[in-house]
Order: structure tokens, then sequence, then C-alpha cells
């Protein structure tokens, strides 16, 4: 089990646009093994955290793992091909941000997204509230786009104690 130490916003590479898969071989393979034993290791220390996008750890590629109740799945070469009107306030969070800071934003209240498994099988998906926006966050990390993009409200940011305080929604956020 290969556990590696996830970027921290402020690193130049979570700002960069993800390239492709084309090639569904022993590199992306062994890469997949890196993201789900790193999700899963944070999950089992900080018992929060349903999602890691390779770019987060400095794999420049379009893959996404998610690990949720309901749906546990490699997303590869993952798009957005419809979304609702309705948007829905969220607060979000990031590994990247170490979980410590949350931003409350809007995202699109239902997705669907199409995608490859990790064997290059194609599949499409419905995702509606949590899970919805679960996906918006972790496909945002493949174009370089972070949650704190999406601060219309200087107000809307929280220090973690305060978010669970005050702000925690059971399934929504982290
Ligand atoms: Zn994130």
């Amino acid at each position: 089990m290969i556990i590696l130490q996830v970027l921290l916003v402020g690193n130049p590479l979570l700002r960069e646009k993800s390239e492709t898969v084309t090639d569904f071989g022993p590199d992306l393979q062994s890469a997949l093994e890196d993201l789900k034993d790193t999700l899963t290791n944070h999950q089992e220390i900080t018992g929060s955290g349903r999602g890691i996008a390779a770019p987060q750890l400095g794999y420049l590629k379009r893959v996404v793992r998610i690990q949720a109740p309901g749906f546990t799945s490699f997303l590869v070469n993952p798009e957005i091909v419809e979304k609702s009107d309705e948007l829905f306030d969220v607060w979000d969070s990031c590994f990247s941000l170490k979980g410590a800071i949350f931003v409350n934003i809007k995202r699109h209240r239902r997705i669907r997204v199409d995608y490859q498994d990790e064997t290059g099988e194609k599949h499409s998906r419905e995702f509606v509230d949590g899970m919805s926006e679960l996906l918006q966050h972790e496909l945002d990390h493949l174009d370089g786009v972070l949650c704190t993009d999406y601060i219309e409200d200087n107000k809307g940011i929280a220090m973690r104690e305060e978010w669970e305080n005050r702000y925690r929604t059971p399934g929504i956020g982290m």
C-alpha cells in the first residue's frame, strides 16, 4: 500500500489542466492504486473525505476516485454532460485545504456524468444533492479549479470547528 502526500493549495500543479487518459496500461493502474490507497488512508485518519482527484497527487491525468456510501468507483475521463439549472448551497472543503477551511458556495443540484472505468468501459450516471456536489468538486480538480474559486461572499468562509458547530449537514460537504 502506497500512501502519497496530497498537494496543498498554493502548489501550482493544482492549477494545471489534466490530460485525457488514452492508455489503460500498467502506469494508469498503478496510479489508480495510489489514489485508492491514499483516499482510504485519509478516510481512516480523518473520518471524512469521499473523493480524490489524480492531480491532487501530482498525477496530471483525468482520473477521480470516489468512495462514498452507495457509490465506489474510479472515474476515468469523466465529463458532465447535463446539469440542472437549479443550484443549491454547499459548505465545501478539500484535502488540499487539509479540510481546515470551509467555503459556502453554490453547486448544481443534479448532474449527469459520462465516464470510463479502470478498464476503459463507458458508463453514464446521474448524481443528485451530496453526490452531485462531490462530483462537481472532484471533476473541477481536473481543470485546475478549486472550491475556493466559487466564493461570492467573503463571509461564506468558516474554519472547520465553526462549520462543525454551526453548519454541518449530514452527507453534504466533507
Ligand atoms: Zn478537493
